[in-house]
């Protein structure tokens, strides 16, 4: 841990935060609060903060165009609204209906209580769900004398259907890791995406016996385990704005897009689009993955090569309002996640205004439709018209809604969410290697060790504290300590 006190006084030191999402916030912030001393500037693009986090209100209407919660088992979120006085603000997911369904053969069946992502903690609700035939519920049951593995990384698709077969895989667990990463399970790596379940593995020689050892209150939710999360009342840009309110006035540059970045004998030269230019002693590089390759291209070829190898996918987001009377499903539930085997056009749905409050006026719903993502990127690219044709069917055949919505908005967050697939680890100790040999420069980012709001916050304060212990040192910094340690 970092001494919040200022050593001796020495000549200031100048910090370029460059990316203004979660994770550039996170940064600046835990600057401010460890080391007053060093000024910085926080260059943003856009012409708003909070990158993948945004709210927008209209019509009574309060509409996640990215995140719209996180996750508070990962503490650093939770600790970060804490040290803002920012913790009254945040709300819990509704405690009624707090479980998903999933499509089969075209209608909504609930996932099973106590199926957690991948994880059954419970038998009777397993073997009683219509989503799994007779033998998938055998295979699953099955899991327990499963041996374990051996293989060093391994498919997120290829361990689960391992465990608990095919069907449960292709029914499950692909619809609820499709849904939550906007990604491939064939692709994605078990041990960078959800190492928690491979750790049970090892330890527990088996998913449900770790299930079992490890009863938690949380037992009766199923699919995302919404008891643990939670939002901010008034929606993410309102954390947003509460962090950019205690950064130092004049520290936001907003429409200001860097373009090139180089090492200089004395630090970091940061050139804007713009054309103008400012010298650094350090650097953070919050931007996406892409972004961060180009911006380190001129410095280090391999290491910008390394950047790019990780890949994002999109979705967009279609939010739609209706009266609660023209949707015929009780929803009792907090949304709806559709296996690729199921061949239609949506990759999840969320009841908004079901799982928390005040998102929809009285008498009316929010609606929340993802399309695209890793199994059909096409889809997220296709015009407004067509993304609102596509929800309001789906919806139409999936819970009896009926008539035009009161209110559509398209979101289009971009390709920001990064792909860990297998062999991302490595990746990382690649790029962790070749950045630490870059002095003044560190990298955050939900691209390395975590997509989550949380993982973000924790990323960009740990590159906040290398950067303040590096500066008061004073010495070129050691290559083994970075942002991307875990
Ligand atoms: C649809 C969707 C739903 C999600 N849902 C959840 C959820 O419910 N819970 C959860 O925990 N996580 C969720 N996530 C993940 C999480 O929101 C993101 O991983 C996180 O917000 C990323 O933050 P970031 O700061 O690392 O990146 P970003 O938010 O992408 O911010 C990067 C910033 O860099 C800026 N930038 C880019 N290039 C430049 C440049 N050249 N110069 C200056 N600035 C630049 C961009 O404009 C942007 O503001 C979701 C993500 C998406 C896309």
């Amino acid at each position: 841990m970092i001494d919040a006190q200022p050593t001796r006084p020495q000549q200031i030191r100048h910090v370029a935060v460059i990316g203004g999402g979660v994770s550039g916030l996170a940064a600046a912030h835990r600057l401010t609060e460890l080391a007053p001393e060093i000024q910085f500037t926080l260059l943003e693009a856009s012409e708003r903060l909070g990158g993948a986090l945004e709210t927008i209100r209209r019509e009574g209407f309060l509409i996640e165009g990215g995140a719209d919660n996180f996750i508070t088992t990962a503490p650093w979120a939770l600790d970060l609204c804490r040290r803002i006085d920012f913790s009254e603000q945040l709300i819990q997911t509704n405690s009624n209906c707090r479980h998903a369904f999933v499509i089969r053969r075209g209608k909504l069946r609930p996932i099973p209580d106590g199926f957690v992502v991948m994880a059954p903690n419970k038998i009777w609700p397993i073997m009683t769900t219509s989503i799994l035939s007779p033998f998938g519920k055998l295979r699953l049951a099955c899991e327990r004398f499963v041996r374990a593995g051996e293989i060093r990384d391994e498919s997120v698709a290829s361990f689960c259907r391992r465990r608990l077969g095919r069907e449960t895989y292709e029914r499950l667990v692909q619809p609820l890791i499709g849904g939550i990463y906007t990604g491939d399970p064939e692709k994605l790596s078990l041990r960078a995406t959800m190492p928690r379940f491979a750790e049970m593995e090892e330890k527990h020689g088996s998913l449900s016996r770790a299930m079992s050892n490890a009863r938690t209150p949380d037992d009766s939710s199923s699919g995302a385990r919404y008891s643990l999360f939670v939002a901010p009342r008034d929606g993410m840009t309102s954390m947003v704005d509460a962090i950019a309110a205690r950064l130092p006035a004049g520290s936001i540059q907003l429409n200001t897009k860097v373009a090139e970045l180089a090492h200089t004998s004395s630090g970091w030269r940061v050139a804007t689009a713009d054309g103008e230019a400012f010298e650094y002693d350090a650097v953070i590089l919050a931007t996406p993955a892409s972004v961060t390759a180009r911006l380190v291209a001129d410095t280090d070829r391999r290491l910008a090569r390394e950047l790019d190898g990780i890949h994002h996918t999109s979705c967009s987001i279609i939010s739609l309002g209706f009266r609660r009377d023209q949707v015929a499903h009780p929803l009792d539930g907090f949304g709806v996640v559709a296996p690729h085997i199921e061949n239609r056009s949506i990759l999840s749905v969320s009841f908004s205004s079901l799982k928390y409050a005040g998102r929809a006026p009285d008498g009316s719903v929010l609606i929340r439709v993802f399309i695209g993502g890793g199994c059909q990127p096409e889809l997220a690219d296709l015009a407004d018209d067509q993304l609102l044709d596509l929800a309001t069917r789906e919806l139409g055949e999936l819970l009896g809604v009926r008539g035009a919505p009161q209110l559509t908005h398209v979101s289009r967050p971009g390709a920001v969410m990064p792909q860990y697939y297998v062999g991302h680890r490595d990746r990382v100790e690649r790029i962790r290697e070749r950045a630490g040999q870059l002095a003044g420069l560190f990298l955050a980012g939900n691209a390395f060790v975590g997509v989550g709001v949380p993982h973000c916050i924790h990323m960009g304060e740990q590159a906040a504290e290398h950067v303040v212990e590096t500066l008061r040192g004073g010495a070129p910094r050691d290559a083994s300590r970075n942002a991307l340690s875990p």
